[in-house]
């Protein structure tokens, strides 16, 4: 087949640079297409340090380690009468023989650094180009439709056509638009909306070891959170969480004034706002409903990547860590297709059931801590999560015991490692932890199967948008 490209990414955001970077550099023709101009504004600054070999890998950690200056070292769970410090695994020390920590800084910087680097291996990145859909050739994904906002929204039409189209679009969810049977809310999680904005002051963060530099501000209703994370020397991102229960208790309030509600009823944020010199910096920005996942990540010369597949709450920060490791397999799996096609329905197989597996883990992981109500010791309770945790029929008891039971024959190292794994985003193969969440994840479908439904007749009552 007769295309114009390998492969057309659409979006330029860390899952469209990362693949753009990877392909590139093994010389295949690709295109990307970005709406927006960079450097532009995004949430998610906090990544995990699991992320620095792959930084390494796409040769980008000495330009990130030049512009960033928080170094964070973990989380920590702030309740309003104790709090909980988890470091990254100790696994090794960095170069300079500090503890592993992990880049944390605006997004503005670490995406414009990636973009630049996908484009220095090769990539042919546009800027402004606002991809209005994918064009299918029967069930087969063939190219893309796109308009050049370059002078204005009223520009002009584009069409190429690639073997491959990836889906990188982020919350905008391009291709799931089109595919809507494939898309569903995460019923898990059931709606969230975050109020977040970045705040500046005199504060002179330092990069001490025993610094986390990334706090959970848990409310004392249990059920809400907020984050407080440097992300300069003197500026810090600050998002509260509220749930659908505490915005139906306070409809009609604006957004703005829950926020500082929430601040003002904890104690630590509190307190720290009253700092001389504090101001935001800007708007306040919103993101409503944002955990959904999609049934497919593959199709007929197509790929989800990144938030466009799916996107599970931000509380243990692990958004990106998934994006950049499915970018990773993705971008590796199209290389061996585009040498030898005959691997193709294997590849792409694997691929599917891994990010499956990254969605199903963590959302089980955030799920439980919320039933935990976002407190750590409750959740590392084992008789407390028993006795909370709804199973649909015996078989799924017996398989949750089954993965416990395994998990009790391994040493305390052992286990502490895949726990950690799980939380920071990155379960490897044979993780005993993320095979009973799995098993948990499959247990939750069923007891929620009605709400799932539900879900899904509301979503297909509402008008598709594409490519706005
Ligand atoms: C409230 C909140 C807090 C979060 N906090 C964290 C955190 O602390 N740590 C973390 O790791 N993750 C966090 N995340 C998640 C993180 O932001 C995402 O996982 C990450 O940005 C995914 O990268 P991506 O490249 O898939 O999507 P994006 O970064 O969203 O990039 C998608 C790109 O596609 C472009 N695009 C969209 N539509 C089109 C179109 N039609 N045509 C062309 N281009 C298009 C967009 O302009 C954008 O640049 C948070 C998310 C939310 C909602």
């Amino acid at each position: 087949m007769d295309t114009d490209h390998d492969v057309i990414i659409i979006g330029g955001g860390p899952a469209g640079s990362t693949c753009a970077t990877l392909l590139a550099r093994e010389g295949r023709d690709v295109l990307v297409l970005e709406r927006a101009k960079f450097p532009r504004f995004h949430i998610g600054e906090s990544i995990t340090a699991f992320g620095t070999d792959l930084f390494k890998d796409l040769g980008v950690y000495e330009d990130l380690k030049q512009v960033n200056y928080i170094r964070k070292r973990g989380l920590e769970f702030v309740l309003h009468d104790h709090s909980k410090k988890l470091y990254f695994p100790d696994t090794g020390r960095d170069e300079d023989g500090h503890l592993p920590w992990a880049f944390q800084m605006p997004r503005e910087k670490l995406d414009d650094i990636l973009m630049n680097n996908a484009r220095r291996n090769g990539a042919d990145v546009r800027e402004e180009q606002a991809v209005k859909r994918v064009v299918f050739e029967g069930d087969r994904a063939v190219g893309v439709e796109w308009q050049d906002r370059t002078g204005g929204a009223e520009g002009e039409t584009h069409r190429a056509t690639a073997r491959w189209i990836l889906d990188a679009s982020g919350q905008a969810c391009l291709l799931n638009r089109q595919l809507p049977e494939n898309c569903h809310n995460h019923h898990l999680l059931r709606r969230k909306v975050s109020v977040f904005g970045h705040f500046r002051g005199d504060f002179d963060f330092q990069n001490g070891d025993d610094e986390i530099h990334f706090k959970l501000c848990v409310h004392e209703n249990g059920r809400d959170w907020a984050w407080w994370l440097p992300i300069e020397r003197n500026l810090c991102s600050i998002g509260v969480v509220l749930s659908r229960d505490s915005m139906q208790e306070r409809k009609g309030v604006p957004l703005e004034a829950l926020f500082d509600e929430f601040i003002a009823g904890t104690s630590f944020l509190n307190e720290w706002v009253q700092q001389p010199g504090f101001e935001r910096v800007g708007e306040f920005r919103t993101a409503v409903d944002y955990s959904y996942s999609s049934r497919r990540h593959v199709g007929d010369g197509w790929a989800l990547v990144g938030d466009s597949a799916g996107f599970i709450d931000p509380v243990f920060s692990t958004g990106l860590q998934i994006t950049f490791n499915s970018a990773f397999m993705l971008s590796k799996a199209l290389n061996e297709i585009l040498d030898d096609a005959s691997r193709q329905k294997e590849l792409l197989a694997e691929y599917d059931r891994t990010v499956d597996r990254y969605y199903r883990v963590n959302g089980t992981l955030v799920h439980l801590f919320y039933m935990a109500q976002v407190d750590p010791f409750k959740f590392e309770n084992p008789a407390f999560m028993w006795k909370h945790i709804p199973f649909a029929g015996w078989r799924e008891r017996l398989r949750f015991l089954y993965w416990g039971l395994r998990l009790t024959f391994k040493n305390e190292e052992q286990r502490r490692r895949m726990g950690e794994e799980v939380v920071f985003g990155n379960p490897q193969p044979g993780n005993l932890v993320a095979e009973q969440f799995l098993s948990l994840s499959r247990n939750f479908d069923k007891v929620y199967a009605r709400e799932i439904q539900e879900a899904e007749e509301r979503r297909a009552a509402e008008p598709v948008e594409v490519g706005a």
